[in-house]
């Protein structure tokens, strides 16, 4: 199929780190060459990992986003200001829905589904901000909507009254542990910088096996021949801080400011709150497949948790079963050899971490992060994929999250004085035994750290990012 220029038709749905990143190669990859399109409500790219200042108000909202219209323009791409809702992969077309409900529907020869998490507040009753009294630090509002929350606690410090400020995830099979471990260590600076500590209890709530899991299955470094973990320095940290973790949590229910939560080798329990951030489960964003004679194929196109198949090994396995090959290559439909999903919202195989049950059944389970960084190597991937595809050539390049490596810095504190960061670094991010027969990974390179220069770094990060994502000169020399 060919446009009207008679150029073959990309379109890209989501312009997060995956998609947007992908939208950016692909205006260098096939300049000329290609139609590019993206889809996303909104026209705003948002720099998540920034959110967490936002949402202890060290940092204003503006900070974090930009117009994603002005960038399109520059490269040459169209910018579709809608949420996709339903493609038809036979038709090879996408219906979308503009924000006043009229609705178009776009032919394309390849595309790529980045549309990122649906945040399933509804999967635990009376969770987040639109129903309940917990926050959330997801988006830009949520972040606000946090960050005024917290004041108001603030201002019940100063008054002298004591608050109980939970932190962590609010379903047991939550992914994005590291977000609220790294919004948990800014309250506590926060609360240090203001005199407040002393008034407030601060307790970490996680489905997370083992404290510093992250949905990774932990992690750990050879430093000086000595090994270090995760888990120690997580624990060092919250036992600095004077922070009370409760591990391998699942929230059931929120009612008023109270917490249902069952946890493993323990009994279901209850918890007050007076201020809380806990972040939802993530599901794919709601989107209909349909066939060529009109059948909804959503049920062979996605797994139930709404993430779109690619190609990994999706045959059901034992823990002690998962191979690091049945993770991703390509990120491309095992249906389809011109549709892609990468970031979020492409289904993973299998959890990362280890599950356990409670004694009432509930099955707890960190499930896989697909961070900013994974995200954005995957979209620069597809991108080279969907080229060679439009140059007549098969695709060849791999973003394996078993092959891939993940540096992740969570700020404690945004000062550059005072502050400092959690900086993990793991290669790869998935275990491969095959490979690394000890650990699963390669420890030597692997790396923890706790100071400022993590501090430094996490800004440079923002700026540099900042940059680069608006096709500012010169952003092709900075890596995903
Ligand atoms: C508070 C917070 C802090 C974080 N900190 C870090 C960090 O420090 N480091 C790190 O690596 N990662 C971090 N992450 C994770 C990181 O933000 C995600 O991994 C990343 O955003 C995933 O990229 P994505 O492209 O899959 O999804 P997103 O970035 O969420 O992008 C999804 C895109 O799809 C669009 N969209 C949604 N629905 C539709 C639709 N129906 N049609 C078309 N478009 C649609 C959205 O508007 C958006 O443009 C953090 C996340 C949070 C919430």
């Amino acid at each position: 199929m060919s446009t009207s220029s008679g150029l073959p038709k990309i379109i890209i749905l989501g312009a997060g780190f995956a998609g947007h990143t992908a939208a950016l190669h692909l205006s260098d990859l096939v300049k000329g060459s290609a139609e590019i399109s993206v889809v996303a409500p909104r026209n705003r790219f948002t720099w998540f990992p920034s959110l967490i200042w936002v949402g202890t108000g060290t940092m204003s909202a503006e900070q974090t986003w930009f117009e994603l219209q002005p960038v399109y323009e520059k490269i040459g791409i169209h910018y579709f200001d809608a949420r996709a809702e339903e493609i038809a992969p036979d038709a090879q077309t996408v219906t979308i829905r503009y924000a006043d409900d009229h609705t178009e529907t776009l032919a394309y020869d390849y595309l790529l589904n980045a549309t990122g998490p649906y945040l399933n507040f509804e999967g635990t009753p009376g969770l987040g901000p639109k129903v309940g009294a917990t926050q959330s630090v997801c988006s830009v509002e949520h972040a606000l909507g946090a960050r005024d929350a917290y004041t108001t606690s603030l201002d019940q410090m100063r008054k002298g009254k004591r608050q109980k400020i939970v932190i962590g995830v609010g379903h047991p099979a939550a992914t994005c542990e590291g977000a609220a471990f790294e919004y948990i260590m800014n309250v506590h600076w926060d609360l240090q910088r203001r005199g407040l500590r002393d008034k407030a209890d601060l307790v970490w709530l996680t489905n997370e096996p083992e404290a510093g899991d992250f949905g990774v299955d932990g992690i750990e470094a050879k430093k000086g021949g000595v090994m270090v973990t995760g888990a120690g320095m997580v624990r060092m940290l919250f036992d600095e801080a004077g922070i009370k973790p409760i591990i391998a949590a699942g929230v059931s229910a929120v009612h008023g400011d109270s917490i249902s939560y069952d946890v493993v080798g323990g009994d279901p329990s209850e918890m007050n709150f007076d201020f809380a951030m806990l972040i939802p489960q993530f599901r794919g964003i709601p989107m209909k497949y349909v066939a060529a004679d009109g059948t909804d194929i959503s049920a062979k196109m996605t797994l139930p948790n709404g993430f779109m198949r690619v190609d990994a090994e999706y045959a059901p396995k034992t823990y002690d079963e998962y191979k690091a090959s049945d993770w991703p290559a390509l990120y491309r439909s095992p249906y389809y050899a011109n549709l892609y999903a990468a970031g979020i919202a492409f289904a993973p195989p299998h959890p990362i971490s280890r599950g356990k049950k409670t004694a009432n059944g509930m099955v707890v389970q960190a499930t896989p992060p697909r961070t900013g960084m994974a995200s954005g190597i995957m979209g620069r991937a597809v991108a080279q994929n969907i080229a060679d595809q439009v140059a007549g050539r098969e695709p060849s390049h791999h973003a394996r999250m078993s092959e891939m490596p993940a540096a992740c810095i969570a700020s404690m504190g945004k000062s550059l004085l005072s502050g400092s960061a959690a900086s993990i670094v793991m290669v790869p991010i998935v275990r491969d035994f095959e490979r690394y027969p000890e650990t699963g990974r390669d420890v030597g390179l692997c790396d923890l750290d706790v100071g400022l220069a993590g501090a430094w770094t996490k800004r440079l990060l923002h700026e540099a990012f900042m940059w680069k994502l608006q096709a500012k000169p010169g952003w092709q020399m900075i890596p995903e």
